[in-house]
């Protein structure tokens, strides 16, 4: 089956018209989503929508973010202050306690997200010292993720894209970020369709342990 060269999916499921009908989302805060290879084989993966609905956004798809040119030249940049999204002890819950412009000093912010298992993540993060020693932001768990169709671990955890709104919407509370949950939402009853209806055939039943804003991995 012929699949779409940006959003990676097949035929009808292509949510690519869902995209245009939104003006990109235009963000002070940078995202940079550093993805597992797996992730980029997988078709419900939400790191590519994301990407592509967030103007200035960078997508990486590596193992070794600590060599990857793209992610030195972001983590040198005196201009930005660089966090990444993990929670861990000691992590900065930013729903608690907001970053305020007094600290950025007219920085940009800079925010890391890891798309892949808790698994893949874990192993990121240990092969890359950089990533890892980077200050951890989380936020609180309070929103049962929508992500029907890929089995989370708790209730509490969400998606990439669920997370990285969230995210937005703590950094930049004027920002109109509803647009990635519409075209997040109409992504999953497609694909709820689909399954429903056999027309797809899904990637194995196994609860797969997707990055969360909140449990502490251990
Ligand atoms: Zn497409």
């Amino acid at each position: 089956m012929n699949r779409c060269l940006k959003c990676n999916r097949s035929g009808s499921t292509c949510y690519c018209d869902e995209i245009r009908a939104h003006a990109p989302i235009v963000a002070s805060t940078q995202i940079v989503i550093l993805r597992h290879p797996r992730e980029r084989k997988r078709s419900v993966g939400t790191a590519q929508m994301t990407h592509l609905m967030l103007k200035g956004s960078r997508l990486i798809t590596d193992r070794d973010f600590d060599g990857h040119p793209q992610v030195q030249a972001i983590t040198a940049d005196p201009e930005r202050v660089c966090v990444v999204l993990f929670p861990k002890p000691g992590c900065r819950n930013i729903e608690e306690n907001p970053f305020t412009p007094q600290e950025l000093l007219g920085k940009k912010l800079t925010v890391f997200v890891i798309d892949g298992t808790w698994l893949d993540a874990r192993q990121i993060l240990r092969s890359n010292p950089g990533i890892c020693s980077l200050p951890a932001i989380s936020f609180n768990a309070s929103k049962e993720s929508e992500y029907q169709f890929r089995k989370q671990p708790a209730e509490h955890c969400l998606s990439t894209i669920e997370s990285i709104q969230r995210v937005l919407s703590l950094t930049e509370p004027g920002l109109s970020t509803g647009a990635l949950l519409e075209v997040f939402r109409s992504m999953v009853q497609t694909q709820l369709e689909f399954s429903r209806n056999d027309l797809v055939r899904m990637p194995s039943g196994r609860p797969r342990r997707q990055i969360t804003n909140s449990a502490p991995i251990v």
